[in-house]
């Protein structure tokens, strides 16, 4: 029997850190203005201009870091990285290389394997060797118009050359695109987390690439592709799987490997060469002799340490504790900060947490991703959610009837109490007056009666229907039920 095929995948992620200007001058990094209109000598790479380092990017830096659970180096060096490219109007990009900002950490990730239809089959954690994290400026964009070979034009903007990035390189360690999937989803949301980056893969800031090969197990590494262009965790995931199997039917018709880069074709469903390894570049690095050395003190890692939230794993493993939830309903609810910020919210005015998970996860979420709404811009507020339960849990209305108050209030944005008030739906609850509706349904149905009392028990149901119906639905089921059954014993 031959050996299996086993996959080798190692990842980069570039992303952008959220500051307000450029990480070696004071032009704004806003997206979506003017072409060219938020640049000077420095990002332009006139000569004679110096850069400066941007305080700010090395703090969202040391969080990025440090919400992956890295150490920060106390020295690092800034270096050229030379290579020709119009966005790059300096003609080398301001990097990190022999002395990076991090080095030789580990990050510990929940990852899963999924059945056919993607969905989770079992959680378990999984150590990926993170290589490096370091400091870098961002290129420019080439724009392109008009049709290839014919009326084409090509601009560049240079808005975004000089915007500071993260660059988080792994070890080879992931063995399946879900591996590579849950990692990028756990750094993606680590960043945001804490404020470092906006993290999101659509509008680019954050990029991936990733590098597969593949190899028979036990035996040496096979060639690499590097894959570009992939736009978001799914794209990567369809990239990476269709590289494998690409891979494998090349080695396993008799064919050989290129190194080489490649592109995910989304539309097309497959990847494709962008180039070849006679082209890749020799980058030539050297020391950034503009910039002295960076010097990260344990205080300043202390001071930004302390300023940041609690972080995503160990809140979930809080909410395990502290509110009884499952991993799964934990994991949920810390997959973004603004919703578990929002379900402790509701916790505490509901006083419930087993519940108010369960409306988050089922109801609300439901209602905020047919919206696009983050938690945050939630139309019902934690606190009215809260209050809401609370009058789930008092009885005063049923949960069924609930599932319509909460989407009328997504809806309007009013509280429970003023829906219920306005629509009349109030449950009833009082035992006198359900007591009376229940002597005038025994009343009116005597030959059920007897056939109950005969011991046709099965008729208990419908007494409890026709109580329902004389209440129009509102009488509480379960005061309905405890006091039929009270009365039918004393007959
Ligand atoms: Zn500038």
């Amino acid at each position: 029997m031959t050996n299996a095929w086993e996959t080798i995948i190692g990842l980069e992620i570039h992303a952008q850190l959220s500051t307000e200007s450029k990480i070696f001058c004071g032009c704004s990094t806003r997206f979506g203005d003017e072409p060219n209109s938020n640049t000077c000598p420095v990002c332009l790479g006139l000569p004679g201009a110096l850069p400066v380092l941007n305080r700010r990017a090395v703090e969202l830096g040391a969080r990025a870091a440090l919400s992956l659970g890295l150490h920060i180096n106390e020295q690092s060096i800034f270096s050229r990285k030379n290579y020709f490219y119009p966005d790059l109007p300096k003609g080398y990009q301001i990097s990190q290389f022999d002395k990076p900002f991090s080095a030789n950490g580990e990050l510990e990730i929940m990852t899963a394997e999924r059945d056919e239809a993607g969905h989770p089959i079992e959680w378990v954690p999984k150590t990926i060797a993170i290589t490096r994290l370091h400091l870098e400026e961002d290129a420019g964009k080439n724009v392109h118009e008009g049709l290839p070979d014919i009326d084409r034009y090509s601009y560049i903007d240079l808005n975004r050359a000089g915007t500071p990035l993260a660059e988080i390189v792994t070890e080879p360690d992931f063995r399946t695109a879900w591996e590579a999937y849950d990692y990028v989803n756990h750094v993606r949301r680590a960043l945001q987390w804490v404020g470092a980056s906006d993290a999101d893969m659509e509008k680019g800031n954050l990029r991936c690439e990733a590098n597969v090969s593949v190899r028979k197990i036990g035996e040496e590494l096979g060639t690499k592709v590097e894959l570009k262009n992939l736009n978001s965790v799914r794209f990567m995931h369809r990239a990476i799987e269709f590289e494998v199997r690409r891979q494998i039917g090349v080695l396993e018709s008799g064919g050989r490997l290129q190194q080489e880069t490649r592109l995910w074709d989304e539309r097309a469903g497959e990847t494709r060469v962008m180039r070849s390894k006679e082209e890749a570049h020799d980058y030539r690095y050297f020391p950034e002799p503009d910039l002295p050395p960076l010097i990260v003190s344990a205080e300043f890692v202390q001071g930004v340490r302390s300023d940041m939230p609690e972080l995503p794993e160990a809140r979930r493993r809080r909410f395990m504790e502290q509110y009884q939830l499952s991993f799964s309903d934990a994991s949920q609810l810390t997959s973004e900060r603004s919703l578990a910020d929002y379900y402790e919210k509701a916790v505490e005015t509901s006083g419930n947490p087993r519940t108010a998970a369960n409306w988050i996860r089922s109801e609300l979420l439901r209602e905020l991703e047919s919206a696009g709404l983050s938690a945050s811009l939630s139309p019902v507020s934690a606190a009215d959610l809260g209050a809401f339960i609370k009058l789930i849990d008092e009885g005063k209305i049923s949960g069924k009837q609930g599932k319509d108050v909460l989407v009328e209030m997504f809806r309007t944005g009013k509280n429970a109490a003023a829906i219920i008030e306005e629509q009349g739906m109030a449950q009833l609850s009082d035992a006198t007056e359900i007591e009376s509706l229940i002597d005038q349904v025994l009343a009116a149905n005597p030959q059920q009666l007897e056939s109950y009392r005969a011991g046709k028990e099965s008729l208990f149901g419908f007494f409890v229907g026709q109580v329902m119906k004389a209440s129009q639905g509102k009488a509480n089921p379960k005061v309905v039920n405890e006091r039929l059954k009270t009365k039918l014993q004393a007959l």
